[in-house]
C-alpha cells in the first residue's frame, strides 16, 4: 500500500490542520478512498503567511545562483522518483500513467528553466538627457506569492508557477484543488528534501476554496497571485484582491477552435485532432472544443477521426495500455452527459461513442466513452460552454472568412489550431485568430520557452519563457544624480 502524504506544510514543518479537521482523496477510477488529507482553514493561512513573510527578505537577497543550485536539485529529486510521483498523480486524477509521467517531466522542465532564467533577470540602463544622470531600473522580487492552482494537471500547474517565483526571488503559498492535493504535498517533500530554506514554499491543502481564498486575497503581504482555473473564479479573485492591489496572474478558460482547411495534410491533422482532443480526456483549457472542417473533406475527415478513437483502449489509468481514463468526478460525467443529450435533442448526428462504457471495471468510476458528433452548429451548449471531456463536436465551413468569424465569436481566447497547407493563409489566418496561441499545423503548442495564456476572457498575463519570471518581479527605476 502506497504512503501518501497527508499533511499541511508551513515554515518547513509537516502538521495537522488548527483545527485537526481532515477531508478525502479519492480515485477517479475505482471511488476508494486514498487517504484522509488535513483541511486547512484561515487560521492556517495566517500562519503560512506568516512564515513566508520571515522567509521572503533572505529568499529574495540569496544570490540567484544558489536558489539556482535549489531549484535544479528539486528537479532531479523529482525525476529520480517519477514513477512513484506519476501513479500517485494518475491514482488521484485518473490520467493514465505514460501521460502523469509526461506531465511532470514538463514541469519539471519548467524548474530547469526558471532556475536559469533567474540568472538572467538583468535590468537596463537607459541613456539620461543630461550629464549628470543615470537612468537605472532594476527587477526585484515582487515579495510573497500564492498559486491557486486546478485538478486537470495537479502537478505541472505547480512546478510551472513555483519554478518562476522561486527562480524570481519570491517566496510560495501553494493551494492545489481539492481533489488532486497528493501532487502538491509531494512537490512540498522534493523541495524540502532539495535544501529550500523553511518558510519559502508553504502548501496549504483545503476542502473548500472559501475556506482559504478570502484570507489570502485580502492579506497586504501578499503581492503576487498565479491563478490557473475557471473564469468565474478568477473574476473573483479579482474582486477579492481589489483591495490589496494584488498583483494577478490569471489563465482562465478556454473553447480552442480546431481548423481543417481542405488543403491540410489530412493523416497529420487528424494524428494532431486526436492527440488535442484526448490527452487528460479532453480535460485541458487548450482542448478542441470546436472543429470546424471545410465541407467537401468533413466525411473523410470524420471518418477518419472515428477509427483512431475507436482503437484507444479505456480503463484504470494505472493499467498498462490505458489510453483513456476516467473524468475527474461524477459532475464532470453529468456535464458531458448533459452536453451530448443537447446537441442530439438539436440534430447532431452521433458518429462515435456516446455512452458510459459498459462493464464491472467502470461500475465505480467516472468513464465516458471518446464521442463524435456531426452536424453541430452554433444553437448548441458544445458551440459555447467547455465540455472539459472527450466530446468532439464537428462543425462544417464553407470559406476561410466565415470561419474565422465564428472562430473568434467567443468571449474566450486562449488557444487556436488551423491546419492548411497555404503559405499566405498560414500567416492571414496565424494574424486573424483573437488568441493568446495559435498552433499552425501545429496541436502540440507546449513549450517551457514560450509565453503561454490568453486574451479576453481566457486571462491576463503569460506563463512560460522569459515572460513567466516577470510576473513575478517588480521593476524599480533608480535616478541617480549629480554626477558630472
Ligand atoms: P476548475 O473548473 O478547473 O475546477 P476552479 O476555478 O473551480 O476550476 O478551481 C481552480 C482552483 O480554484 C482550485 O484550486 C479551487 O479550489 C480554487 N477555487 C475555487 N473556487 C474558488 C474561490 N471562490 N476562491 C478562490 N479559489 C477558488
Amino acid at each position: 500500500m502506497a504512503s501518501y502524504p497527508s499533511k499541511l506544510l508551513i515554515d518547513g514543518v509537516w502538521q495537522d490542520a488548527v483545527s485537526g479537521e481532515t477531508f478525502p482523496v479519492t480515485n477517479p477510477s475505482t471511488g476508494a478512498e486514498l487517504v484522509r488529507i488535513a483541511d486547512a482553514s484561515a487560521e492556517d493561512v495566517v500562519l503560512a503567511i506568516d512564515a513566508a513573510e520571515r522567509a521572503q527578505k533572505s529568499w529574495a537577497a540569496t544570490p540567484a545562483l544558489e536558489r539556482s543550485r535549489i531549484i535544479r536539485r528539486a528537479a532531479e529529486i523529482g525525476r529520480e522518483n517519477i514513477q512513484r510521483l506519476a501513479e500517485i498523480l494518475t491514482e488521484e486524477q485518473g490520467k493514465p500513467v505514460a501521460q502523469s509521467i509526461g506531465e511532470i517531466n514538463y514541469g519539471l522542465d519548467f524548474l530547469d528553466w526558471f532556475a536559469e532564467e533567474g540568472r538572467r533577470a538583468y535590468g537596463t540602463t537607459v541613456p539620461s538627457t543630461g550629464p549628470d544622470k543615470r537612468i537605472v531600473a532594476i527587477k526585484q522580487a515582487a515579495g510573497i506569492s500564492v498559486a491557486i492552482t486546478p485538478w486537470n494537471f495537479p502537478s505541472l500547474q505547480i512546478l510551472r508557477k513555483l519554478g518562476a517565483a522561486l527562480a524570481a526571488g519570491c517566496t510560495m503559498i501553494v493551494k492545489p484543488a481539492a481533489l488532486t492535493p497528493l501532487s502538491a504535498l509531494e512537490i512540498g517533500r522534493f523541495f524540502t528534501e532539495a535544501g529550500l530554506p523553511d518558510g519559502v514554499l508553504q502548501v496549504i491543502t483545503s476542502s473548500r476554496a472559501s475556506r482559504v481564498s478570502p484570507t489570502l486575497m485580502q492579506d497586504t503581504r501578499i503581492r503576487v497571485v498565479s491563478f490557473t482555473g475557471s473564469t468565474e473564479v478568477g473574476k473573483i479573485l479579482m474582486r477579492e484582491g481589489a483591495d490589496s492591489m494584488k498583483r494577478l496572474s490569471l489563465e482562465l478558460g478556454g473553447h480552442a477552435p480546431f481548423i481543417v482547411f481542405d488543403d491540410a495534410d489530412l493523416e497529420h491533422t487528424v494524428n494532431q485532432a486526436v492527440a488535442v482532443k484526448m490527452r487528460n480526456m479532453g480535460q485541458t483549457c487548450v482542448s478542441a472544443n470546436r472543429i470546424y472542417v471545410q465541407r467537401g473533406i468533413a466525411a473523410e475527415f470524420s471518418q477518419r477521426f472515428v477509427e483512431k478513437l475507436r482503437a484507444m483502449p479505456i480503463g484504470d489509468g494505472i493499467a498498462p495500455g490505458t489510453e483513456v481514463g476516467p473524468l475527474v468526478d461524477a459532475p464532470a460525467v453529468a456535464k458531458v452527459e448533459e452536453h451530448v443529450a443537447d446537441a442530439l435533442a438539436k440534430g447532431a448526428e452521433l458518429l462515435f461513442g456516446g455512452h458510459r462504457p459498459e462493464g464491472e471495471e467502470f461500475a465505480n468510476g467516472h468513464f465516458y466513452e471518446p464521442t463524435v458528433l456531426r452536424g453541430v452548429d452554433s444553437s448548441m451548449l458544445v458551440a459555447s460552454e467547455e465540455t472539459f471531456g472527450p466530446v468532439a463536436p464537428i462543425f462544417e465551413f464553407d470559406t476561410e472568412e466565415e470561419v474565422i468569424e465564428q472562430a473568434n465569436n467567443s468571449p474566450f481566447g486562449l488557444a487556436a489550431y488551423f491546419f492548411t497547407r497555404d503559405v499566405n493563409r498560414i500567416v492571414r489566418v496565424s494574424e486573424a485568430l483573437e488568441y493568446g496561441t495559435v498552433g499552425a499545423n501545429d496541436g502540440m503548442i507546449s513549450a517551457v520557452q514560450a509565453p503561454f495564456g490568453g486574451v479576453k476572457e481566457s486571462g491576463i498575463g503569460r506563463e512560460g519563457g522569459h515572460w513567466g519570471l516577470d510576473e513575478y518581479m517588480d521593476i524599480k527605476y533608480i535616478s541617480l544624480a549629480g554626477l558630472a
